[in-house]
């Protein structure tokens, strides 16, 4: 991937998974860019299409571009951080993050963003000051 648009992605994103919102700083593993709508779906590598995301985001999210609303037992697609609002998908509840609507539910379960090694993290990052939600 060109140097200009990882660049540009990174700068975006202001150092968080768009996803989970971990900041990268803190975490053990480099981000990744993300392709928000799969190469294998026809994504394209363009800004439009790219995210920065935390490793564990990344790894579950794979190819995936719907998952399962675990509420409504119904097919909804992911979280897309370049056409969805993050604040209207998600909310806190302490270091566990909630799905508000179908898209922010299926998103959480589908990158496992409560994982549990991924919410004693945050607790410990939310202890120390710095993982602001
Ligand atoms: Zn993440």
């Amino acid at each position: 991937m060109e140097k200009r648009l990882v660049q540009e992605v990174r700068r975006r994103a202001e150092g968080r998974c768009e996803y989970c919102r971990m900041p990268e700083p803190f975490y053990p593993a480099p981000f990744v860019i993300d392709h928000i709508i799969a190469r294998q779906h026809g994504g394209a590598t363009h800004t439009e299409n790219l995210a920065l995301a935390c490793f564990r985001c990344n790894l579950y999210k794979d190819p995936n571009i719907a998952g399962l609303d675990p509420l409504l037992g119904e097919l909804a697609p992911l979280f897309h951080p370049r056409h969805d609002s993050w604040a209207d998908h998600f909310a806190w509840t302490g270091a566990e993050l909630v799905g508000r609507t179908a898209i922010g539910r299926a998103t959480v379960a589908v990158l496992a963003i409560n994982h549990p090694d991924s919410v004693a993290v945050r607790e410990s990052l939310i202890a120390e000051g710095v993982f602001d939600r």
